[in-house]
């Protein structure tokens, strides 16, 4: 079909409205084309960054036991998915493929259920709320923050990757807290670990103290992620990597 055929489009189905009978006369239903535009609008709306559009659980090749172990508890998770209790937090290095799993599990969510789901790099979020207070944002803080609270399920990538400051830890402690008591479900990942290997190197519980890891207790299974960067590892194999 040419651009042309595509935007003069009508499905045959509904003819445009969105919805189609059921029986003659009968009930009507949506109609799966617009059940389709829907989906098209709820995971533009999850706020993918284009870099990782192209994660999926098929696109994740795993290359030693925990990241084969991660793919699985993702695929459980899923299909568990809206009977869950549960958010994950994924722990690992840089470039083991934890924001790869999240995306690809807020996909497939959102595409199963319908629910409204949202990623948010935390730093970015940071940076959103802060720019809110600048007398010419037309956001208020409350415009920042209303979308992350209301999501049904959240990413927040990149959790203690900021300086931890008073205002960042009161700041991840509302919504954190705000998300616990509503029962929402947010899916968290960070290079930082509960128990680094090497010596002397900041753990979770340094960048977002002790009250806020031990409530992600409560609210996530960790999934630990080894193995090397993706990326390096690609790139000294000798290809170019273009996600
Ligand atoms: P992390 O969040 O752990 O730093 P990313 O998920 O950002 O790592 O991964 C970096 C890039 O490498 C992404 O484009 C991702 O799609 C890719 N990648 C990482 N691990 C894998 C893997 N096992 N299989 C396929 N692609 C991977």
């Amino acid at each position: 079909m040419s651009a042309n055929e595509i935007a003069n489009y009508t499905c045959p189905r509904c003819g445009g409205t969105g919805w189609e009978r059921v029986e003659p006369g009968g009930m009507v239903r949506h109609c799966v084309c617009s059940e389709q535009e829907r989906l098209k609008t709820l995971l533009k709306d999850a706020h993918i960054p284009k870099r990782y559009e192209h994660c999926d659980l098929e696109s994740y090749i795993p290359r030693e036991p925990s990241q084969k172990a991660a793919k699985l508890v993702v695929a459980k998770f899923i299909d568990q998915y809206p009977l869950v209790d549960v958010g994950l937090l994924f722990l690992g290095g840089c470039g083991v493929g934890k924001t790869h799993l999240a995306v690809a599990l807020l996909k497939e969510v959102v595409k199963k259920t319908g629910d409204r789901g949202l990623f948010y790099d935390f730093r970015d979020l940071l940076r959103e709320i802060q720019g809110s207070w600048n007398s010419v944002s037309q956001a208020s803080e409350l415009d920042v923050l209303r979308p992350v609270l209301d999501a049904r399920i959240l990413v927040l990538d990149e959790l203690g990757a900021n300086k931890p400051t008073v205002w960042v830890r009161d700041t991840i402690s509302y919504i954190i807290n705000c998300r616990y008591n509503e029962k929402k479900v947010t899916i968290f990942t960070s290079n930082y670990l509960d128990n680094p290997s090497r010596m002397g190197e900041e753990t979770l519980t340094d960048r977002i103290e002790t009250r806020l890891r031990s409530r992600l207790y409560e609210m996530c299974s960790v999934v630990e992620i080894g193995g090397d960067d993706f990326r390096k590892a690609i790139k000294q194999a000798g290809y170019i990597f273009r996600p």
